[in-house]
């Protein structure tokens, strides 16, 4: 096991039956609470590409997508929940085991051709990043890849991803 991967291991903790009964949710904060934890995701996740934008999912997205964006020289671009941003967006739905959820990012968020890395904390079933990857490619980008810190094999999110480079940190 990487030293990396041992890190990020130790650091996330899992939370049984939030937000409710039969999730196990991994939970980020004590890894952001260690800088010596947050700069090694940091570098590795701003060294997978060479982008022009990282876009990040809010909302934990959102706290690492910013300093991965700094690192790598990039813009930052968010994809936030319906509702939130206040220029003109462009929207996207998806499927929730109950339900649904909408996602939007400024129809102007990109300079047409931009390469995009998008980052989020946890990939399960795929959904959001499946949703995130049309949004931006919507709005004229090309989406170069995902990266996450942890991808959930048994939800199967990867199979939701054909054709997009997945780069998990660690896989559980
Ligand atoms: P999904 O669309 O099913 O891949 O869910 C991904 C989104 O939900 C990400 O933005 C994650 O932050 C969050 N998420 C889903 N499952 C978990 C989990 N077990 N622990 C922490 N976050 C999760």
């Amino acid at each position: 096991m990487s030293e990396l991967t041992e890190l990020i291991l130790d650091r996330i903790r899992d939370v049984p039956d939030y937000p409710k009964p039969g999730v196990l949710f991994k939970d980020i904060t004590p890894l952001l609470a260690d800088p010596v934890a947050m700069a090694a995701v940091v570098d590795a996740l701003a060294g997978l590409s060479q982008v022009d934008k990282i876009v990040g999912i809010e909302a934990r997205g959102f706290i690492l997508a910013a300093p991965v964006a700094y690192r790598a020289a990039a813009g930052f671009v968010p994809v936030r929940k319906k509702g939130k941003l206040p220029a003109e967006t462009l929207k996207e739905s998806y499927d929730l085991e109950y339900g649904s959820a909408t996602i939007e990012v400024h129809r102007d968020a990109f300079t047409p051709g931009d390469r995009v890395l998008i980052v989020d904390d946890v990939l399960a079933t795929g959904g959001t990043a499946k949703a995130t990857v049309e949004l931006v490619e919507r709005a004229g980008a090309e989406v170069v890849g995902i990266a996450v810190l942890m991808e959930l094999a048994f939800l199967k999110g990867r199979e939701r991803l054909p054709g997009v480079e997945l780069h998990s940190l660690v896989i559980v």
